[in-house]
């Protein structure tokens, strides 16, 4: 998720000086900005950005931004990565995942009913955890499985080489690497590959009762396919941060079906300060000529 708004407006204030960086939708003397600041695409703003040279994001993800079929695609554009954000999505996906493993669903239900009752601990060695994206969250969140004794498997688009984990790369591994996974982890970026890239087939190659866990864009899991899943049991239960359609829609069977935890996209942001001090660095980088941080590479959609 972005960062907050309210932060990252004082942030910039404080430290930004006279840099000619607007955070949309602030953009007074639209003439004279050299860099926007934006989670969504400004739609329409860009044609009266005559002296615009770098666009950034304020989030990870950058495909709203990426949307906007005016956006100036010649000019460098630059996306976050910060220790806050990997931390935050660590934690959310831990957080998810050793619920899980450690039962602890089941146990609340036990505390409904005044029920003691220990069942032996599964060893996490036994219970592989996938994550489809090996970037800077993927790596980050595999780190802290591998420590915690997780077999530990990893997919992404290029083929990656990561100590502990066991990695798979492309649409002809896909299958094979979920077949293998007890819990899946969903953080790609969303492009027009991984648009739907748990669908029904992906569903099934998983192991019957297997876990899934969205925190990249709504739209990778096809929500039809899960609720279906879910319902025949192929699905164990699923914890969703980000939905197709966001705010959820009040009538969404996803809110009240019992395998689901819903959580409003808040898995992890930047702060104020991280992100106003990046954007500053990128935008001294650019006017001095050196190379950007993060660049986002527009062919590839991230
Ligand atoms: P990175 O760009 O660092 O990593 C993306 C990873 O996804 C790479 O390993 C890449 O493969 C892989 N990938 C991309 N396309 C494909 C594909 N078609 N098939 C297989 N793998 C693919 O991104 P981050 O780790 O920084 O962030 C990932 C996403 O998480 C963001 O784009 C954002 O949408 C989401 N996010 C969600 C948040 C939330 O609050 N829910 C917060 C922050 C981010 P390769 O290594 O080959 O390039």
């Amino acid at each position: 998720m972005p960062a907050d708004k309210a932060s990252m407006h004082a942030a910039f204030l404080e430290l930004a000086g006279d840099r000619p960086i607007a955070l949309w939708p602030d953009l007074p003397e639209p003439e004279k900005i050299g860099c926007i600041v934006a989670f969504r695409a400004p739609t329409g703003a860009f044609a009266r950005l005559t002296n615009l040279r770098l666009i950034h994001g304020t989030g990870a993800g950058v495909n709203h931004m990426l949307a906007d079929p005016t956006l100036p695609r010649h000019l460098p554009f630059a996306r976050v990565v910060a220790d806050e954000v990997t931390q935050g999505m660590a934690q959310h996906c831990l957080h998810a995942i050793l619920r899980e493993l450690r039962e602890h669903r089941m146990y609340d239900g036990f505390q409904r009913e005044k029920h003691w009752q220990r069942m032996p601990q599964i060893d996490a060695a036994t219970w592989p955890v996938g994550i489809m994206g090996l970037g800077a969250l993927g790596v980050g969140l595999a780190e802290h499985l591998a420590r915690l004794g997780f077999a530990v498997r990893g997919w992404s688009r290029s083929a990656r080489q990561l100590p502990g984990v066991e990695t798979f790369a492309g649409p002809d591994q896909k299958h094979a690497f979920l077949a293998g996974c007890r819990a899946v982890v969903v953080l790609l970026p969303l492009t027009a590959e991984t648009t739907g890239v748990l669908d029904a087939a992906a569903l099934a190659a998983l192991p019957r009762g297997a876990v899934v866990v969205a925190a990249g864009r709504g739209g990778q899991v096809d929500e039809a396919a899960l609720l279906a899943a879910l319902d025949a049991g192929q699905i164990g239960h699923a914890h969703l941060d980000v939905m197709v359609t966001e705010p959820l829609p009040q009538d969404s069977p996803i809110w009240t079906h019992p395998g689901i935890t819903v959580t409003p996209h808040i898995a992890a942001a930047p702060n104020g300060k991280a992100l106003a001090r990046l954007v500053l660095e990128n935008f001294d980088r650019l006017e001095n000529g050196r190379e950007l941080l993060f660049p986002v590479d527009l062919a590839r959609g991230y």
